[in-house]
């Protein structure tokens, strides 16, 4: 999400004139785009912002923005502005639209801003620049904003309450990606399951999905989308995912904790075997899937019980990989409140939540060994000359011997080794 809205705020300086320069010390704006998801983005945010402060001394014309979720928070932006005096302009996530007004009222000498919007419901606004930097992937908003309030997470506070945005605007967008060349489109939004719940049309995500699946033969093209939320996926997303030739055989199902004391606390309205059953109907209905999660541990109250369970599910469910955290205090939500569990309980757990999990990942990787996938050519490989990676259908990361020119192409590969994650092949002729 936050890529994306990184992509809009260069697609805006785009449509000015600007130019995109790496060296910091050439621009004559700077954006930071922030999050403040984690505790740990959030300290990197600000220790970023206060290091242009020399920056801004030297070359009193730059204009530094910061925008993106972090300034939503109650007072968040008042209190950057007495932190960094020299911030020109202070977005929040509800109006970035406004960015490029800001920018020119600066450079025509009026007024330094502060604008965020606590509108919980603000406008959806169509037809921002773009300035995608995501090679053969383009992201696609689907929805904004998230209704859930898990007990955990700051991002209906900081984002608003669900808006999805109208079938034909994304139909539009995702036909003209294709037209753009795009090979891969991922749709975007909190929680894409729930996409059209503030519609009054009774369009929702299977029917966007079942529009998507006509557009199968349209170009060669893959289309993935996140995140989905266990409680709203169901059987009609399931069936059009395993009828359709465009929709990737992967998806993302956070299940935050195996233990169903825990769920409830996180608020998450599903239980463990609730969770279970449907991992059983996506492997009855695509048995290849590659099925991907987040996982938190130290969550208040946690006891190594209800890790066991988490531990339990790890097992069972047989992820082909997991975002693995520790619970991060979010001031502001219900669970900031709660009994927190000591740091080295966490430390530990989390240590062994990862290598139950390498050991799942190790083993599915073995699976894929002698068997040919198409893949997806995304990069040249940073880390080994000679060699380009891409991505199965499923979502593994391949690595084979290849040059720039096949990127954006579908080659058939056959693996020959595995390495944990990595699987590492030849193209087949
Ligand atoms: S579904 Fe829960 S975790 Fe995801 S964005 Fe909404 S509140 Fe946060």
């Amino acid at each position: 999400m936050n890529i994306h809205e990184s992509e809009k705020i260069a697609g805006t300086l785009e449509y000015l004139g600007y130019t995109e320069t790496k060296d910091s010390k050439e621009a004559d704006i700077i954006v930071f785009n922030t999050c403040c998801i984690r505790d740990n983005a959030e300290k990197h945010a600000l220790g970023n912002i206060g290091a242009v402060k020399h920056l801004k001394k030297s070359k009193p014309d730059l204009i530094v923005a910061v925008v993106g979720c972090m300034t939503q928070q109650d007072m968040a932006g008042v209190q950057l502005k007495e932190k960094f005096p020299f911030i020109d302009i202070i977005l929040g996530t509800n109006n970035l639209d406004k960015l490029g007004e800001c920018v020119l009222d600066i450079v025509n000498n009026r007024h330094k801003s502060i604008l965020i919007d606590p509108n919980e419901n603000p406008a959806i606004v169509e037809h921002q620049p773009v300035y995608r930097t995501s090679g053969t992937n383009a992201w696609l908003n689907i929805m904004y904003g998230c209704n859930n309030f898990c007990t955990y997470c700051i991002v209906p506070y900081v984002r608003g309450r669900e808006r999805s945005r109208k079938m034909s605007d994304i139909m539009d967008e995702f036909k003209s990606l294709l037209d753009q060349g795009y090979q891969e489109i991922t749709l975007l939004g909190q929680n894409v399951n729930s996409y059209g719940s503030n519609l009054d049309n009774g369009d929702n995500f299977a029917r966007l999905l079942e529009n998507i699946a006509k557009l199968d033969d349209y170009t060669k093209h893959r289309v993935r989308f996140m995140s989905s939320h266990p409680k709203d996926i169901n059987m009609d997303i399931i069936d059009i995912i395993a009828d359709s030739k465009s929709i990737c055989n992967n998806i993302h199902l956070p299940i935050q904790s195996g233990s169903d004391k825990i769920l409830q606390l996180m608020n998450r309205h599903y239980t463990r075997d609730h969770y279970l059953q449907i991992i059983d109907d996506i492997k009855k209905k695509i048995p290849d899937c590659g099925i991907t999660t987040d996982i938190m541990v130290g969550f208040p109250y946690e006891e190594e019980e209800d890790f066991q369970d988490t531990l339990d599910i790890v097992r069972r469910v047989g992820f082909s990989s997991a975002f693995t955290f520790v619970y991060s205090i979010r001031r502001g939500t219900k669970a900031a409140v709660m009994p927190q569990v000591p740091a080295e309980v966490s430390k530990d757990r989390i240590q062994r939540l990862i290598k139950e999990q390498n050991a799942v990942t190790k083993a599915i990787s073995k699976t894929y060994e002698g068997g040919v996938f198409e893949v997806l050519v995304e990069d040249i490989n940073p880390k080994k000359e000679g060699f380009v990676c891409g991505r199965t259908d499923t979502g593994r990361l391949v690595n084979f011997q290849g040059n720039a020119d096949l990127i954006g192409k579908f080659v058939d590969v056959k693996i020959e080794k595995t390495q944990s994650a990595s699987l590492f092949g030849s193209i087949k002729e």
